[in-house]
């Protein structure tokens, strides 16, 4: 097999119909056929790419051929959006009566579809402690047809024990899906774990370069064919110049992903030590209670890192204000550095009582980018050291 960084440059090339290096964008709707019998396969081609855009498209195929390698699956397909592959997904494995498994610590958007989404259709579901390994097993009930996993999780970075649950969802028939966004390909497979589908919010990671919204599921071809079939009801169609921008991006995403991990725990390890902050959560630290499960389970940690403030949401709120290469933004997994304040960006969308048991007030999530290791240090370091001062002498 070959390395992630020669099959991210090389495993979509058999689908280039053209000698150009680069790939061509596709920007078409649709497709011709010289008859008619090559025009009906073409419709019902799963995951095909030359028939309708809707039904697929060179540079989605392209894109599925490169994270299906990357995540050692049998195939992958792409979407408008990570959350448009979640829905899809959800959508074609449960039905009316079924159950869902999911946890507590996860995506806002995974969050609503559990809570709110999936109860609307009559699918009923449980949320539980993802550092329990036993409440995945204490939550099934004859009904459970599928757990949604994501680890870590965002934005407390809790580790799911990914091969526990994958075998308990296997000796009772359950699919599982796991959200693998915050790790990448490159730091988790949950494939070699057990795990069934797993997605990607591509805008992340993936793409890297905050200039995209898409979403990527891979797994075995069976169940993909299932999730495409109502992909083409759903119509969440990536556009195909994002495609291309997509696959442009993953081209570099093991060489950005040292760099993301390596800012990670340097930013994770001087901040633990500051006076203003009562508590770092990231998984490559000995301190997180689960640092032996995730070293178990990964490769690498990660560049987001969960900073939570003696001074709660007011100095939180302040740090963000003072980070000069940081931006105050609602993404991640791009080169450059964003960051949250959970608590605050969750005012209009949650009450005090959700966001209360949600994340503690004085939570920070930071995504370090691929900037020079040293400077988002000593600037996460000068940002610390401002609003310790300032309540200080208040
Ligand atoms: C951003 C994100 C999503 C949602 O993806 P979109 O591309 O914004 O739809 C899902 N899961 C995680 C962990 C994310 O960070």
């Amino acid at each position: 097999m070959p390395g992630n960084s020669t099959i991210t440059v090389h495993a979509d090339r058999e689908i280039h119909p053209s000698r150009a290096v680069a790939p061509p964008i596709y920007q078409t709707a649709t497709f011709w056929a010289e008859d008619g019998e090559t025009f009906a396969q073409g419709a019902v081609e799963p995951r095909g790419k030359d028939f309708y855009t809707r039904f697929g498209n060179p540079n989605h195929a392209q894109v599925a051929a490169v994270v299906a390698e990357l995540e050692g699956t049998e195939a992958a397909m792409v979407t408008a959006s990570g959350m448009a592959a979640l829905t899809t997904a959800v959508l074609a494995l449960v039905s009316t009566g079924d159950h869902v498994i999911g946890q507590k610590s996860t995506y806002g958007g995974t969050g609503s579809v559990l809570l709110n989404l999936l109860p609307r259709l009559g699918v009923s579901t449980t949320l539980v402690d993802q550092t329990d390994p036993e409440a995945f097993a204490k939550a099934l009930t004859p009904d459970t047809r599928l757990i949604l996993v994501e680890s870590p999780s965002n934005p407390l970075l809790q580790i799911t024990d990914l091969r526990v649950v994958a075998e308990l969802a296997r000796a009772h028939g359950v699919l599982t899906m796991a959200d693998n966004t915050f790790a990448t390909p490159l730091n988790q497979r949950p494939a070699d774990l057990g795990i069934d589908l797993v997605w990607h919010s591509a805008t992340k990671y993936l793409n890297g370069h905050s200039d995209v919204s898409a979403g990527v599921i891979a797994g075995p071809a069976e169940l993909l064919n299932r999730i495409w079939d109502v992909g083409l009801l759903t119509g969440a169609t990536l556009g195909p110049i994002d495609a291309w921008l997509l696959l442009r991006g993953m081209r570099t995403l093991p060489l950005r992903v040292p760099r993301h991990n390596a800012n990670g725990q340097a930013l994770a390890e001087a901040l633990q030590e500051h006076p203003a902050v009562a508590k770092v959560h990231y998984p490559g630290l000995a301190s997180h209670p689960q640092h032996k499960l995730a070293a178990n389970q990964m490769n690498g940690f990660g560049g987001v890192l969960g900073i939570e403030f003696t001074g709660g949401f007011e100095m939180a709120d302040a740090f963000l204000g003072r980070l000069r290469y940081s931006l105050r933004s609602a993404s991640l997994g791009g080169v450059e550095s964003l960051a949250v304040h959970p608590a605050s960006m969750w005012r209009g969308m949650l009450s005090e009582d959700q966001i209360a048991e949600s994340v503690p007030p004085g939570l920070v999530r930071l995504a370090a980018g691929t900037e020079d290791t040293a400077d988002l240090v000593a600037d996460a370091l000068a940002a610390a050291g401002a609003v310790h001062a300032a309540a200080a002498s208040a």
